[in-house]
């Protein structure tokens, strides 16, 4: 059974979808306004983690993600680069995709964009309206009275006591001290230029919550599983996303909630003032790749605090090299040997342990620390059994399935060397010692080192 810490609850739960074996899962996405930074792909990849153990259990799974196209930091970006919303915000949804190539995250089901669901917004807001749970301003702005929905607060726990009746808050984002009505409908005002709508309540735009609430009923009901985002999006932005929808459909929103803690860069709270605020790119560009990062992103449990360093970063490539070389070995093996037997007992007690570890919360420290083990004993268990090393070695597919970064990097062996490794061997077999001997001398020459393995010669990277 796959345990969970839902957020609404404060407590662990067992995953039980409300469809039969369908997980329906919602994820607040990027708002495309600058390159995403290493803390939003904190989120992303504990999402990410999420929903390959939900796929490994034997789940369906049906993910949302939004892109958030129109808000006050994706408007306020659009101004000042002089370019309309549209392609302004363009770009840094083309980078998001490309970002999450390179991270090895697999794509949610759909990412619909905020700006092509705008009658859908619409739609809620005029519902709310109906249910009394939505008045309009002097400005003609439209916003959510918290005072009359009895259970606001719910999920960030708020003190109703202290709420201030009738403030109102018109930023997309404030804290708890703030609470206040928050906008749905943001009245037209200059500085939004040509981003403006229609709406039954005259000209403006949706404020960034309602974006969220209609985006997931438009995909995943108007109930659904599961709704993951990181803790600071727990206020406003989950509190408000509840009471919309669940004051207009008059139904539970999300039967669970999930979120991961924050991010810190060496030690310290990420911030440009402090110098050590990195987008993806950035790392990618001191020499690290998508599968280091990976790795270093995903190693912490989802519930703490990540302390990204760049020592850390940098011993990852030996843990990463311990693992290759380990797979390496079981492909040398394996040989031509394709029928794959029985899984030695170390493995299955490495893929029970790492089982065990997940189901437990996303316990991801556990499951590593069993594939570290099941690896040493892997180790000490060579010379394998061809069929063994099969077994094993569709074991590691298969725990890649929730990793993503066991499979080494395919390297692209130059064809010219493949000819003189496949022309020693001949030269081998020929007893032609001196021309087998010229041959290796000139691979290794070019950088890569020839092994003779049951299958043949192979090649690897010196
Ligand atoms: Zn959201």
């Amino acid at each position: 059974m796959f345990k969970i810490y839902n957020t609404m609850s404060r407590s662990l739960e067992e995953l039980i979808p409300l469809e039969d074996n369908h997980v329906r899962l919602y994820t607040c996405g990027p708002t495309v306004y600058n390159y995403a930074h290493i803390g939003n792909y904190r989120a992303y990849m504990f999402e990410d983690l999420l929903r390959r153990w939900i796929q490994y259990k034997g789940f369906k799974i049906t993910q949302v993600q939004n892109l958030t196209d129109v808000d006050d930091k994706t408007i306020r970006g659009s101004r000042e680069s002089g370019k309309a919303l549209r392609d302004y915000t363009q770009t840094y949804k083309d980078t998001f995709f490309e970002d999450l190539k390179v991270l090895n995250i697999e794509p949610a089901e759909h990412y619909p964009a905020a700006t092509d669901c705008i009658p859908e917004m619409i739609a809620l807001i005029e519902k709310l309206f109906e249910k009394g749970l939505a008045y309009k301003s002097d400005d003609g702005s439209v916003y959510f009275p918290i005072d009359k929905f009895a259970e606001y607060g719910k999920l960030a726990r708020l003190d109703r006591a202290g709420m201030r009746a009738g403030a109102r808050v018109d930023q997309d984002e404030y804290d708890k001290d703030n609470a206040a009505d928050f906008a749905l409908w943001k009245g037209y005002v200059e500085e939004d230029g040509e981003v403006v709508w229609d709406s039954p309540w005259g000209k403006g735009r949706p404020g960034w919550h309602i974006e969220c609430s209609a985006m997931s009923q438009k995909y995943l009901g108007k109930t659904f599983d599961l709704h993951c985002g990181g803790v600071d999006n727990i206020f406003p932005h989950h509190e408000d996303e509840i009471a919309q929808s669940e004051g207009a459909n008059g139904c539970l929103y999300s039967k669970y909630w999930m979120h991961n803690a924050h991010l810190q860069v060496e030690g310290k709270k990420m911030s440009k003032s402090e110098g050590n605020f990195f987008t993806l790119r950035e790392i990618l560009e001191k020499g690290y790749t998508g599968r280091e990062i990976r790795y270093e992103l995903i190693g912490t449990h989802y519930r703490k605090s990540l302390n990204f360093t760049f020592d850390s970063l940098n011993a990852n490539r030996a843990a990463l090299a311990r693992l290759d070389d380990f797979y390496a070995k079981l492909q040398e093996y394996i040989g031509t040997e394709a029928e794959a037997g029985e899984l030695p007992s170390w493995a299955v007690e490495m893929e029970t342990r790492f089982a065990a570890a997940l189901d437990d919360d996303l316990n991801i420290a556990g499951g590593l620390g069993a594939l570290f083990d099941g690896v040493h004993a892997g180790n000490k268990a060579f010379p394998m059994d061809p069929k063994e090393a099969a077994a094993v070695s569709n074991l590691w597919k298969k725990l890649d399935t929730v990793l993503g970064f066991l499979e080494p990097p395919k390297e692209e062996v130059p064809s010219e060397l493949i000819e003189m490794a496949e022309a020693r061997a001949e030269a081998k077999k020929n007893k032609d010692w001196a021309e087998a001997d010229r041959l290796r001398n000139a691979v290794a020459a070019a950088g890569w080192i020839i092994q003779d393995t049951p299958s043949g010669p192979k090649l690897k990277k010196a």
